[in-house]
């Protein structure tokens, strides 16, 4: 059965609430695609298969080391590389390039070459096109709150087990579904990257000019007897996110028109414009925050002492439901608080409280990158050593026992905070900007914006609170 393409409808601006709003779409910046190098690399038959080699290569080795290698965390080289180096960096790479890791992720390839040789091709099931990202949410948080139960972190075996288990999914749904099912409407990493390469200062759009005189019947949808079309169910022509683009051109390559531009554009500026915001991906980024926050706290020091506080309260010893107790308390803080700024919104805004909460659950994902990103940046620098040391000992030096800091503690610390400062200053933008494109009216936008600015500094502040206590290394 062919897919349905999108209509224009699904990507269209929806009735504002106030009619002095700003209608206008989101600007693009310079064409790179009128650059010739790169219009050269997305023509290329090679790319994104050239990228796609060695990624897989370093795939294999780290799922072997896990599988295989040393038991402990501080001497695996696969748990190095993929939590003390890939997982740190990839959030940036979202802000630079949007997607593109997903045009070069080995489960992706998996899932592309399994639906070549056994792919029964079905459509995607409804019920996946519409609950997929409160399976997304659901996972997500799941992973989180299995890694601290059973230390997948600190447990190359356990690392080794997720790989599996997603492997397997990927396998699945190769087998049976179109496209990349799996990596639109399954992957928990795919709904990291979604919301965070809605910042990205690339992003891929046709020019709908073109396209209005088009009669390639969607070549960069449908692809054509020699180019596959577009693997992430985007249809260029009205697609008005980069949440589900990867870049991975197929589109570029199918268009006989060449209408398919890759604009710059201001970083997050798509948060600003966006026409159908929904309330599971803006849930995803409160999700997110609260992943941060309860990450952050089981590395301080008084860890131990809230546990024995939490266990004393509840009077229950075993671990699993005294962290329990402490993931859904920090999960639910942001939502919670997300939830009240729209519901105060809401009351002067004509809008319901979930619209609020859909629309600026998204003005909130500049902190959420940078508090992961500065998260991250301690694992980075502060346990950095350890992809050296590790891959080093598989060249045969000898390995070490713990991680020797790559910066100052003040250095690090230095570090988050300008991140986190770039994250707020990005927040606040972002915040005023919807407010200004929604409302029309001084009292309106002012009404709107004042609660969920409220918000932005309390989790800011307790971000930065976070931050400032002192950290303690996972490996
Ligand atoms: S992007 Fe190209 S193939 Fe797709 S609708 Fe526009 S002109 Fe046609
Ligand atoms: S829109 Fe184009 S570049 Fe983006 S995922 Fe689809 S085919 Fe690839």
């Amino acid at each position: 059965m062919p897919t349905p393409i999108p209509t224009r409808r699904d990507a269209t601006v929806e009735p504002v609430s106030d009619n002095e709003a700003d209608l206008s779409s989101q600007p693009g910046g310079r064409d790179l695609m009128k650059v010739p190098l790169v219009a050269k690399i997305m023509r290329s038959r090679w790319y994104p298969g050239i990228l796609q080699v060695p990624v897989a290569a370093i795939f294999g080795l780290v799922a072997y080391q896990l599988l295989a290698g040393p038991a402990t965390a501080q001497r695996n080289a696969g748990t190095a590389l993929m939590w003390v180096l890939w997982w740190p960096v990839l959030p940036i790479t979202f802000v630079v390039v949007g997607r593109l890791w997903c045009a070069v992720c080995p489960f992706g390839a998996i899932s592309d070459v399994v639906q070549k040789w056994v792919g029964v091709n079905r459509p995607v099931p409804r019920f996946l096109k519409r609950y997929g990202l409160w399976i997304i949410d659901a996972q997500f948080l799941a992973i989180t709150w299995s890694d601290h139960v059973w230390g997948i972190v600190e447990s190359p075996w356990g690392s080794g087990v997720l790989l599996l288990l997603l492997t397997t999914g990927v396998i699945i749904s190769g087998a049976f579904f179109q496209k990349r099912t799996f990596c639109r409407y399954l992957c928990f990493l795919g709904g990291l990257c979604s919301n965070y390469s809605r910042s990205s200062v690339v992003g891929l759009r046709a020019d709908t000019s073109i396209c209005a005189t088009c009669t390639a019947k969607a070549a960069c949808f449908n692809g054509t007897p020699t180019q596959a079309g577009c693997p992430m169910f985007n249809f260029p022509r009205t697609m008005d996110t980069s949440a589900n683009c990867t870049l991975c051109s197929n589109c570029i390559k199918a268009c006989p028109n060449d209408a398919i531009q890759l604009t710059t554009r201001k970083p997050m500026s798509e948060l600003w414009f966006l026409g159908k915001p929904k309330v599971e991906e803006s849930f995803l980024a409160m999700a997110i925050m609260g992943i941060v926050l309860i990450q952050n706290i089981t590395m301080l020091t008084v860890w131990q002492d809230l546990l024995s506080w939490i266990e004393r309260t509840i009077g229950i010893t075993s671990y699993p439901v005294i962290f329990t107790v402490a993931f859904v308390v920090a999960v639910s803080i942001p939502v919670a608080l997300l939830a009240l700024a729209a519901r105060i919104a809401a009351a002067s805004n004509l809008e319901t409280t979930l619209m609020n909460f859909a629309r600026f659950g998204y003005a909130l994902i500049p902190l959420d990158i940078a508090a992961h990103v500065a998260h991250n940046l301690f694992h980075l620098l502060a346990e950095g050593s350890l992809v050296f040391s590790t891959v080093a000992s598989l060249f045969g030096a000898a390995p070490v026992s713990a991680a020797t800091a790559l910066a100052s503690p003040s250095t690090i610390l230095s570090l988050q905070l300008l991140v986190l400062a770039l994250g707020v200053a990005g927040s606040a933008y972002t915040i005023r900007r919807i407010s200004h494109r929604r409302y029309g009216s001084a009292a309106r936008r002012r009404s709107t914006t004042v609660p969920f600015m409220v918000l932005l500094g309390v989790l800011s502040v307790l971000n930065v609170y976070l931050f400032l206590l002192p950290m303690a290394h996972r490996m």
